[in-house]
C-alpha cells in the first residue's frame, strides 16, 4: 500500500508503528469498497456470507452499512479531489497528461488558472485560498474514476467508449473492466500509469516469443497490443518530459 502501486490507486499509506490486521479491518474495507469491483472485495475482507449482506445494511436507515457506504463515498470524494489537485499542480509544473482526454483536461486546468488570474485582477487584495481552488477543481473531481492503467473522466456517457461497446450508451457509470483508454476521449494517462504499461509491453513480448509459426492471427493481435502500449509509454514520456520525471513522482 505504501509503494507506487498503492499511490497509483490512491491508497492511504499505512502509518509507522506496529499494526495488526484487526486494527485495519474497517479501514481496509473502506479503502477496498470505493474501487471498481471493490464491494465484492470488501465482502470477502469482512467475511460476509454474501455481497448482499455487505450492501444490504445500506438500506437500513442509520444502519452500520449506510454509515459504511457514506464513509466510502466521502473517502472517494477526498481521494478524487487530491488526485485532480495533484494533476493540476503537475500540469502547471510542465508534467502534463497524455491520452485521448488530455487536451480536454488541460483546457479545464487552463480555465481554472484563468479564473484564479481574474480573481486576483478584480480583487488584488484578496488572497486566493485553497478553498477557492478546491471549489473549482471539485466539479472535475466528481467525474473521476480510477482505472488500473488510466484515469477516466466520465463527464459525458455519450462519449464513453466502454458504454458504446457494451451497448449501454446511457448508463450513469463507466464500465472500467471494458476500458480501452488508448481510444476513449475521456481517458488520460499519467506518469504513475507508466509501470502498468511497461508491464504490458514486457508481457506481450514474452507471449509473442512463445508463439509458434502457425499462430499468425495471435501474432498480429499481440503485436498490435504491443505497439499500442509502446505508443502510450512514448506519449506519457513526451507529455511529462521523460521517464526520469515520471520515476521521480513515485518516490
Ligand atoms: S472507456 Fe475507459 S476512459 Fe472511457 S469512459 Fe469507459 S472506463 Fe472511462
Amino acid at each position: 500500500m505504501n509503494g507506487p502501486a498503492g499511490q497509483r490507486l490512491g491508497l492511504a499509506p499505512i502509518p509507522d508503528g506496529s499494526v495488526n490486521l484487526r486494527m485495519l479491518r474497517r479501514t481496509l474495507a473502506v479503502e477496498l469498497a470505493y474501487r471498481p469491483g471493490g464491494l465484492l472485495a470488501a465482502k470477502i475482507h469482512l467475511k460476509h456470507v454474501s455481497v448482499i449482506t455487505t450492501e444490504g445494511y445500506a438500506n437500513r436507515p442509520g444502519g452500520s452499512q449506510s454509515r459504511f457506504l457514506a464513509e466510502v463515498g466521502k473517502e472517494e470524494e477526498k481521494r478524487n479531489l487530491a488526485i485532480v489537485t495533484e494533476e493540476w499542480k503537475n500540469a502547471r509544473a510542465g508534467i502534463k497528461p497524455s491520452g485521448p482526454g488530455a487536451r480536454d483536461l488541460l483546457d479545464f486546468f487552463q480555465s481554472v488558472d484563468g479564473q484564479l488570474d481574474d480573481a486576483l485582477r478584480t480583487a488584488p487584495n484578496v488572497i486566493t485560498n485553497d478553498q477557492q481552488v478546491r471549489g473549482m477543481l471539485m466539479k472535475r473531481a466528481k467525474t473521476l474514476h480510477l482505472g488500473t492503467a488510466n484515469y477516466c473522466w466520465f463527464a459525458d456517457p455519450a462519449k464513453a467508449l466502454c458504454l458504446k461497446l457494451a451497448g449501454t450508451p446511457t448508463a450513469d457509470r463507466p464500465l472500467i473492466g471494458m476500458c480501452d483508454s488508448a481510444r476513449c476521449p475521456q481517458a488520460t494517462h499519467h506518469p504513475r500509469h507508466r509501470p502498468v504499461w511497461e508491464k504490458t509491453v514486457e508481457q506481450n513480448k514474452v507471449f509473442i516469443r512463445m508463439l509458434g509459426r502457425g499462430q499468425k492471427a495471435e501474432r498480429t493481435c499481440l503485436e498490435a497490443e504491443l505497439a499500442r502500449a509502446e505508443r502510450v509509454i512514448a506519449d506519457i514520456d513526451a507529455a511529462s518530459r521523460g521517464p526520469t520525471v515520471a520515476a521521480g513522482m513515485e518516490d
